[in-house]
């Protein structure tokens, strides 16, 4: 089959670019290994953390609010909520990640924020019962949560509906790069191309061995409040929040509403294993390794939540050297997507328009060197 654009891989990323190419008229088809939606990649469950000013890299916040404004467009055509910006808060200590990355990401990206004392943190959020005498917090009003599995669906069904053909349950094999073409080869059919895009997630690296990507399973965890008639853990009152505690681990989550539970993760901890291939996730939950160090800091920070999860499902991220995705062009006719390093799904509207951007050669709507396939070393294929 010939065509324009092939993306491989449709969770977040893949099936965002796959939804902007399709709204430009671009001839385009979409490989997914798996169904779309499915819940062995990085993209499943319900919600992620929105956030707008990106404590992971100012340049991240344009990227956030590109896909707020598609999303805002989609939800207005599809007649769903795909964000819900119930603000989100940084805590720490002053010089912590969240508290000094939000400020950094405020003043250099333009995103407001709001600062509150420890005094007013405690008061405003009396759920938080473990703050260090130091914690203080920022507020970014912009932020709160977004669907993922809902967000990932939409993207390929309005692909679908703009003209994009997608192909679910197939591999891609392999990808080869020819002066004249790009050709991706399944078992059973060869797609010819002028670009492609692969956002195979924890499998770009078994595509693009030379990439530094390292996949770690990180399951997530929903919790119930110890009263059940408690509202202390609405959404409304609990918005989503990243936490560092004293001890340097990272405390992330947010509060529950009709439809999901109140979500906490922790970075940091001795739980998380790497240095397997995405095929080998470890997909068992280990009732000490995986929940003992996770419930022990909620029962410190939030004293009102039952520490036993009431749910726990296995995911892993992809991790880059530095903590940012790779994404950009890795050829004349290759663009890549991955290493989402834990922050992405917020992301993948937006950096889903900065791909079809690179893949059709139009000019991005934003700096992306920050996160160039390349900056690890030249080795392009
Ligand atoms: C526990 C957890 C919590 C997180 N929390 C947040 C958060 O709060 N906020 C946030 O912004 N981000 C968060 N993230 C990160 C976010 O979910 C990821 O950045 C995002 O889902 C990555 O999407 P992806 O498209 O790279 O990978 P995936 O969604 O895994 O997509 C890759 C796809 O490629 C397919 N594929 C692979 N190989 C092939 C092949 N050879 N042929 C065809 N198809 C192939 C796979 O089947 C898969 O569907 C979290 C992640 C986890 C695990």
């Amino acid at each position: 089959m010939r065509t324009d654009v092939v993306v491989v891989g449709l969770g977040a990323f893949g099936s965002a670019a796959l939804w902007r190419l399709a709204a430009r008229g671009v001839n385009v088809v979409g490989i997914e290994r798996q169904a779309i939606g499915h819940p062995l990649g990085s993209s499943h469950g319900t919600t992620r953390l929105f956030r707008v000013a990106c404590m992971e890299h100012p340049g991240l916040t344009a990227i956030a609010r590109k896909s707020l404004e598609l999303w805002t467009e989609l939800g207005e055509r599809t007649g769903e909520t795909y964000v819900r910006q119930t603000g989100s808060l940084n805590v720490g200590a002053p010089d912590s990640r969240p508290v000094s990355g939000a400020l950094r990401a405020a003043t250099e990206a333009g995103a407001p924020t709001t600062d509150l004392s420890h005094h007013e943190l405690k008061a405003r959020y009396p759920q938080y019962g473990g703050l260090a005498a130091g914690d203080v917090a920022v507020l970014d009003p912009g932020a709160g949560i977004c669907f993922a599995e809902p967000i990932v669906r939409a993207h390929v069904t309005e692909a679908r509906r703009l003209g994009a053909e997608v192909y679910e349950h197939t591999m891609v094999t392999e990808i080869e790069q020819r002066a004249d073409e790009v050709i991706v080869r399944t078992p059973t059919a060869e797609f010819h191309a002028d670009q492609v895009i692969v956002c195979a997630g924890a499998w770009l690296g078994s595509l693009y061995p030379e990439l530094p990507l390292t996949p770690r399973r990180t399951p997530m965890f929903w919790f119930a409040p110890k009263d059940p008639d408690s509202e202390a853990f609405r959404l409304a009152n609990f918005p989503s929040f990243i936490w560092e505690l004293a001890d340097g681990r990272g405390l992330w989550g947010h509060g529950s509403d009709d439809g999901f539970g109140v979500k906490v993760g922790l970075e940091g901890d001795t739980s998380h294993v790497t240095g397997f291939a995405a095929d080998d996730l470890d997909r068992s939950i280990r009732p000490i390794e995986d929940i003992a160090e996770l419930a022990a800091a909620v029962a410190h920070a939030f004293p009102g939540l039952d520490p036993a999860p009431v749910q726990v499902i296995p995911c892993m991220v992809t991790d880059s050297p530095d903590g940012q995705f790779l994404a950009g062009r890795y050829g004349d006719r290759v663009v890549v997507a991955g290493g989402d390093s834990g922050h992405g799904f917020k992301h993948c509207g937006g950096l889903g328009e900065l791909l079809a951007q690179i893949a059709m050669k139009e000019t991005p709507y934003t700096d992306a060197s920050f996160i160039d396939p390349h900056r690890f070393g030249p080795s392009v294929p």
